[in-house]
């Protein structure tokens, strides 16, 4: 048979998750109980306790279709954030809204702006639409904002920033984001992806750039400080026009049942936020000190994650995996020689550190 497949399909770089703890356990021979995964920025306290009630109590309702709505989580965030309930749109993690941000945005030869490093679905998500990527650099793991201000040319019609980023973890203040999207022509779509935004003292609130009617679309997660991550739903939001659209590029029950009675919990859950803030700003401390007192170069800024240098970066990535510790290689975003560990609780760092410095 030809092979008649579109070459954007062909071509498409694939996206390496963090690795699941059954592989190691496979590929190594461990008992899946003793690994301790630090490769994907999960919540180290598990999950939102309320959520896990509000998805236990719904578990006798899925013989029925979810609400495709999710008319109970909009009016619930429309109150959090003070905004419209027709403001926002769901996805099955904001992994899918990135997903429909290009759809509705990028045609063939229409060009996307991003930081070289930072998260990698911009990139997959252009590609995938015909579009071409129009990747800047990042000096010494941060954005370069007029760089990035002079990537954007006729052809843009997004530009994507991660604040915090990842893989990096820099953070750009609330005037520094406002300004950079005041720069921008009218016509281009600003995609601002919060996905660590809870884990920050001051969060950038991009609200009153919407109420002026620029085109932005901010993406939030419930997979991170909410501890969400195998539930999938993410929400964005902007302008009620933008979230229309979006809303055209889903399918009719994209976000499942426990997913949306999960977040509504989760959104109450203060003292689960608050404890993850608290032992992930604790855990960044403790490996900071553990990697000065290491000698070893790093990065620590935002997120619930650092960056560390190291000269055998994915060998220490794969003896450190016979230890049941897994961390993040950064090969494919240009960065071989550092490691991305997600801050996890003070005796799970201290096992992260302590492998780590057996491979030194
Ligand atoms: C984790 C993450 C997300 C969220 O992904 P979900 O699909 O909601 O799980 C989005 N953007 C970035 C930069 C992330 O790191």
């Amino acid at each position: 048979m030809k092979d008649i497949v579109k070459e954007q399909i062909k071509n498409l770089p694939v996206y390496e998750t963090g690795k699941p703890i059954e592989y190691v356990a496979r590929e190594f021979g461990l008992d899946p109980d003793g690994i301790l995964k630090m490769a994907s920025n999960e919540n180290p306290l598990g999950a939102s306790p309320k959520a896990l009630e509000a998805v236990r109590k719904h578990i006798s309702t899925l013989n029925y279709y979810p609400d495709g709505g999710c008319y109970e989580l909009r009016q619930k965030l429309a109150k959090f954030w003070n905004l419209q309930p027709n403001q926002f749109a769901f996805g099955n993690g904001s992994n899918e809204l990135l997903e429909f941000v290009a759809q509705c945005y990028v045609d063939k030869d229409d060009e996307t702006v991003f930081g070289a490093q930072s998260f990698i679905v911009y990139k997959l998500a252009t590609i995938f639409m015909g579009g071409k990527c129009v990747s800047v650099p990042m000096p010494n793991l941060k954005y370069d904002l007029d760089m990035l201000r002079d990537a954007v040319s006729e052809k843009t019609k997004i530009v994507f920033m991660t604040n915090p980023n990842n893989p990096t973890g820099c953070v750009l203040k609330q005037d520094e984001v406002v300004n950079f999207v005041k720069s921008l022509p009218e016509n281009v779509i600003f995609c601002y992806d919060e996905a660590y935004a809870e884990y920050e003292e001051n969060q950038v609130d991009l609200r009153p750039l919407i109420a002026e009617g620029r085109n932005v679309i901010c993406l939030r997660t419930f997979s991170k400080i909410y501890g969400l991550a195998g539930l999938r739903i993410g929400y964005a939001y902007t302008n009620e026009q933008i979230a229309g659209y979006i809303n055209r590029a889903r399918e009719p029950f994209n976000v499942n049942t426990l997913a949306q009675v999960g977040a509504l919990a989760a959104i109450d859950d203060v003292e689960f936020v608050e404890q993850s803030r608290k032992i992930n700003n604790e855990g960044r401390k403790q490996f900071e000190k553990a990697f000065a007192d290491l000698g070893l170069e790093y990065f620590s800024e935002g997120g619930n994650f650092v960056m560390v240098k190291h000269n055998k970066a994915l060998e220490a990535f794969v003896q450190m995996q016979k230890q049941g510790v897994i961390v993040r290689p950064n090969v494919g975003y240009g960065l071989p020689d550092w490691l991305r560990i997600t801050i996890g609780k003070p005796e799970q760092n201290q096992r992260c550190i302590e492998e780590l410095k057996k491979t030194l």
